[in-house]
């Protein structure tokens, strides 16, 4: 493998596996860097099993990119002479955004994995009509593509969360219940508005979350967890043996429409009585503060954590029916949880959006209830955590995607520099 190794940027009339070489190496180098923190090139080269010189060059490469940066003096070892380190560079990153029923989430991160953006402003998805939400994401993401380079860091491309079924190939909507979205083109209208050389992605918010929390996350690295988006809507990501299951068209995770109870309310996706109806926000809103019910808004919507406080308080405040009506939503929520045991058998199950926030008023009925429905019970071991990274979970997990995109293939990312020479080895 060592043997065939050319340096260069590669020119059209290199050999394609030569070129996939480089690429490779290139994507090894980062990723050895990442894994490992600034490294001298010796200690690289010493590590990968690469050539010094192959390495100096594949570095040159990345600088030139501007995917590494060089640090201080890194001592490798006993070993040769100290070298400057090379570090991953905050000077690339890129832009996560979530859009919901009620609010847009937008995460903004560098290479390094540093947050540089992140926020949420309250959305009203349902008074609009598709082209208006895509009008709007344009407006947001512009906005948020020009913050992160304000602040210094130049932005590769950008991923779209949506809750709802995604073409992920096509950068395709092919159904979102609670948008109202059917077949909706969000990568290709999106790139109308942006720069040309933009990489746009379009994915599940679930699985994006999943992605993040098993990265970031309170049970980062657990090689089998589920992730539960709490919000008006319920999505699933799930991890199997540390990969996203996707499934065959990549519509795995839709466990808020699994049936749990025939002759139940009407859901978002005009099936009845998915999951979604007995644990979404709208139904524990409707439940534990009935006079502030999604659909009864007179004035702006409401912000999702608005309403989400305003349980918290009455809970605080001692109001036994509101107390009820979570114990009650806890207790559907482990129902749904011990069908997602039963066929995945993960070590964690992780809460999301608004169910982390009531996490402690929630877990202790919906764990009860787990335990009394899954078939391996407590022999199972799986536990209801909280999520740290609140409501822009999705968001974030959508910058990482394409951060891991550029690590994947450093060539993506544009030259800002001359190539280092084809031929130097
Ligand atoms: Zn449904």
């Amino acid at each position: 493998m060592v043997s065939k190794e050319r340096a260069g940027a590669g020119s059209a009339a290199e050999p394609t596996d030569q070129l996939a070489l480089r690429r490779a190496n290139l994507s090894r180098t980062l990723r050895h860097i990442r894994t490992n923190g600034p490294r001298s090139r010796a200690a690289i080269a010493s590590a990968t099993g690469l050539h010094k010189a192959t390495v100096s060059s594949l570095v040159d490469e990345l600088l030139a990119r501007r995917l590494v940066r060089e640090i201080g003096v890194e001592h490798s070892g006993s070993a040769g002479r100290p070298g400057r380190g090379i570090a991953l560079s905050p000077d690339v990153g890129a832009i996560g955004i979530e859009i919901n029923v009620d609010y847009l989430a937008v995460h903004g991160s560098d290479l390094t994995g540093r947050t540089v953006i992140e926020k949420r402003v309250s959305f009203d998805a349902k008074r609009r009509d598709v082209e208006r939400c895509l009008d709007d994401l344009t407006v947001a993401a512009q906005r948020s593509l020009a913050e992160l380079t304000r602040r210094g860091v130049t932005p590769v491309g950008l991923t779209v969360a949506v809750p709802g079924l995604v073409d992920v190939a096509r950068g395709v909507v092919v159904l979102a219940p609670n948008l109202g979205w059917r077949d909706v083109p969000v990568a290709t209208r999106l790139a109308h508005g942006l720069a040309p050389d933009l990489w746009i992605g379009v994915d599940n918010d679930a699985n994006l979350a999943a992605l993040a929390e098993y990265t970031w996350g309170v049970a980062a690295g657990t090689d089998d967890l589920v992730y539960l988006t709490g919000e008006v809507g319920v999505g699933g990501g799930v991890i199997v043996n540390g990969r996203l299951l996707r499934g065959a068209d990549g519509f795995s995770g839709e466990v808020g429409h699994l049936p749990v109870e025939p002759g139940g309310d009407r859901c978002g996706c005009g099936r009845v009585g998915c999951w979604e109806t007995k644990v979404g926000l709208a139904e524990l809103v409707r439940r534990a503060t009935p006079d502030a019910a999604y659909g009864l808004e007179q004035g702006p919507i409401p912000d999702p954590e608005e309403r989400v406080a305003e349980v918290v308080r009455r809970l605080a405040a001692g109001d036994r029916g509101v107390a009820e009506a979570v114990a009650e939503v806890g207790k559907w929520l482990g129902h749904g949880g011990a069908i997602l045991v039963n066929l995945f058998n993960p070590r964690v199950i992780v809460l999301g959006g608004y169910f982390a926030e009531l996490a402690d008023h929630l877990i202790p009925s919906a764990q009860a209830n787990l335990a009394r429905l899954a078939v391996a019970s407590t022999a199972a071991r799986c536990h209801f955590v909280a999520s740290h990274l609140g409501f822009t979970a999705a968001a974030r997990g959508g910058a990482g995607v394409v951060v891991e995109r550029m690590i994947e293939d450093p060539t993506a990312v544009a030259l800002t520099a001359p190539p280092p020479l084809a031929g130097v080895r």
